[in-house]
């Protein structure tokens, strides 16, 4: 035993058959942990952004594969040569940019165990591990979320699997036997319409596309000056395709868009659904993880009479990507749209087959993952550190109102602020806040992003790393200023 702690100095070669040995995996186990214990203590030492060029890691490696094993020394040598480099931290307290999102150590064990295992969650048979702590584990985050008891949750990669999988669950409600004839070729069938915002997530015009319907079928909707869906838009669209033979069967919300994190008037767009019968889906991707704090919990009003909503704990609840939950009020429909099971995969168990519900047949044990950071932080501390990132967020956007040079752009919902410098010598605003962006990310200290709202180029800092504190806003803030007294 005592030999396993010593650092790699003898080589660590791969047997002529089988796998590494314990005694060899527990050496470099020890200092595979070290090594990522060392990375979070030097992240923000670590530009944001990688600093290469494209091509350069490429260009860094062979062209094949190693004919023979090489030593593992070798190997994991590289990996701080050449692919640390190449990495942008999103793990870094000033990781700012698109959403800010990051892993946590009970996040890392749950995936490293989740690799250990590597079961495929298809059958029960096959992983019932994954198949029950999955069902436990989404049924605790649904009453963290304080969602009711009529939503099953399950498990896909990304948000937009889940946003795919809940208008096919949609289309098959409808009952026009697409599953079994398809679209293309049908005479019988009108155009089929899905409607969203106009700041909704690509990923709704994407599995239009991905499902047949076109991108004709989408209708997007105007937004009002807070860039939530315009309901009143809404309900004239309805009825003017109903009016040309249309068939609207599909309303894609959002709670905590993309851009701005504008959470749309949920309530009344049920209200609609309910009127005309349609499926209700909605995407709370980024926000949903907000509902665990009581006093953001009215986010998610009016969810109570949809039929399915997503929402990823790889964003927003320190679970390493990849992680989304689709809760569903009809699973049988998600089931008659996609369960099909040959010969070699019929059990005898009357249970939950995880194949059943979606396009993959097997699956990673994800659930272990959130179940170890549930577990790890408790909902409290969940719930402390979104409170803070909130707290966060307000404070940059005190400072900003208080300041003459600097304009709000949106409200601030949870914790994603969109602003823009806007000095009064100075006429293309758009140009100076594009400059500002690049100079900041371009030393390495901060990433942040951009959107455009209402034309006009918009900064927007998401705040949510795990590891931030008050002094890395500070950071950022005095960063900004400073940009803009140097190119202004
Ligand atoms: N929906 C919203 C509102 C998002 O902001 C995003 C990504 O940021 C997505 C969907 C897509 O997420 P994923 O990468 O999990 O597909």
């Amino acid at each position: 035993m005592q030999n396993d702690k010593k650092h790699l100095t003898d080589k660590i070669f791969a047997p002529p058959l089988g796998d590494m040995n314990a005694a060899d995996f527990r050496r470099a186990g020890y200092e595979m942990i070290d090594w990522i214990a060392r990375y979070f203590e030097r992240l923000e030492d670590l530009p944001v952004l990688s600093n290469n060029q494209p091509d350069d890691l490429k260009n860094a490696l062979p062209q094949s594969a190693p004919k023979d094993g090489e030593d593992f020394q070798t190997i994991f040598g590289d990996l701080e040569k050449l692919i640390l480099p190449a990495v942008t931290h999103w793990n870094h307290p000033n990781f700012h940019g698109l959403f800010s999102t990051s892993t946590s150590a009970a996040g890392i064990f749950g995936e490293m165990l989740a690799a250990t295992f590597d079961m495929k969650a298809m059958l029960w048979r096959t992983a019932p591990a994954s198949t029950e702590l999955e069902e436990v584990v989404l049924d605790w985050l649904r009453q963290m979320m304080n969602l009711d008891t009529g939503f099953k949750g399950i498990i896909y990669d990304t948000a937009s699997v889940s946003t795919l999988h809940a208008i096919a669950a949609a289309r098959e409600n409808l009952n026009l036997k697409i599953r079994e004839n398809g679209m293309s070729g049908r005479d019988d069938l009108p155009l089929l319409r899905v409607y969203t915002s106009e700041q909704s997530h690509s990923s709704v015009e994407k599995a239009v596309i991905l499902l047949g319907l076109g991108q004709k079928s989408l209708r997007k909707i105007a937004t009002n000056e807070r860039f939530e869906m315009d309901t009143k838009l809404l309900r004239e669209a309805i009825e003017e395709d109903k009016q040309n033979g249309y068939l609207p069967f599909c309303v894609v919300a959002t709670v905590g868009t993309t851009s701005t994190t504008s959470v749309d008037p949920i309530e009344e767009i049920a209200e609609i659904c309910e009127k005309h019968t349609l499926w209700l889906h909605v995407d709370a991707a980024y926000a949903g993880s907000a509902a665990i704090v009581p006093e953001l919990q009215s986010c998610l009003k009016g969810c109570e009479r949809a039929d399915s909503l997503v929402t990823n704990p790889h964003k927003w609840l320190f679970t390493p990507f990849d992680l989304s939950v689709l809760y569903c009020r009809h699973l049988d429909l998600l089931k008659q749209a996609f369960s099909l099971v040959p010969e070699y995969l019929k059990t005898t168990e009357t249970v939950m087959n995880q194949m059943d519900y979606g396009i993959q047949l097997g699956r990673r044990f994800r659930a272990l993952k959130l179940w170890f950071v549930i577990r790890y932080f408790g909902q409290s501390g969940l719930i402390e550190r979104i409170r803070e990132h909130c707290r966060l967020a307000k404070l940059l956007a005190d400072w900003i109102e208080a300041s003459d040079d600097w304009e709000l752009l949106a409200p601030i919902p949870f914790a994603l602020v969109c602003f823009r410098a806007c000095p009064k010598t100075v006429e293309n605003l758009d140009a100076l806040n594009e400059k500002i962006m690049n100079s900041i990310n371009a030393t390495g200290k901060a990433y942040i992003s951009h959107t455009k709202l209402n034309d006009k180029f918009t900064l927007r800092v998401s705040v949510g790393s795990l590891r931030i504190e008050e002094r890395h806003i500070e950071k950022l803030w005095n960063l900004l200023k400073e940009k803009l007294a140097e190119i202004k």
